[in-house]
């Protein structure tokens, strides 16, 4: 797990903000990653990427109004993943530390695994399986 501290943040990262996800989180934003304030942690600063995900799987949630098409993009997309990397992609049902695909008007996405975390991917480009890739990588870890 890397630490991100705002002061290492160049200053004409002009759409960084501090946001709650909807599943009651912190995290700042820089572009279309996502960085989350570690929980019991009160450095206002201290946010972080996450780490690898568990067994190379990463459990997909889609929220409910999302249509089929849209969920196929996205399994698309991971699949695309899973071609390049072995990293495998469930809908297995789980109560917590799954990535929540849901509609948007910008595309962001969380970096890596957050252990007791949701990661909630933002998707707004559906037509663009390439940037739902792009964000899948957020998730995975990847930064730019
Ligand atoms: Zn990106």
């Amino acid at each position: 797990m890397a630490c991100l501290y705002e002061s290492d943040v160049p200053a004409e990262a002009l759409d960084r903000s501090r946001e709650v996800d909807i599943f009651g989180a912190r995290y700042v934003r820089y572009g279309d990653m996502k960085f989350y304030l570690p929980i019991d942690v009160e450095d206002e600063e201290a946010y972080v990427s996450g780490g690898v995900w568990p067994n190379k799987t990463v459990r997909v949630a889609f929220a409910d109004d999302l249509a089929p098409n849209r969920r196929q993009n996205i399994k698309d997309a991971c699949g695309a993943w899973t071609n390049a990397t072995g990293i495998h992609f469930t809908e297995e049902a789980v109560s917590n530390e799954f990535a929540y695909f849901q509609a948007s008007d910008a595309n962001n996405a969380p970096v890596g695994y957050h252990p007791g975390r949701n990661a909630v991917v933002e998707i707004a480009s559906w037509g663009d399986l390439a940037r739902i890739a792009h964000e899948v990588g957020h998730v995975l870890g990847l930064q730019h």
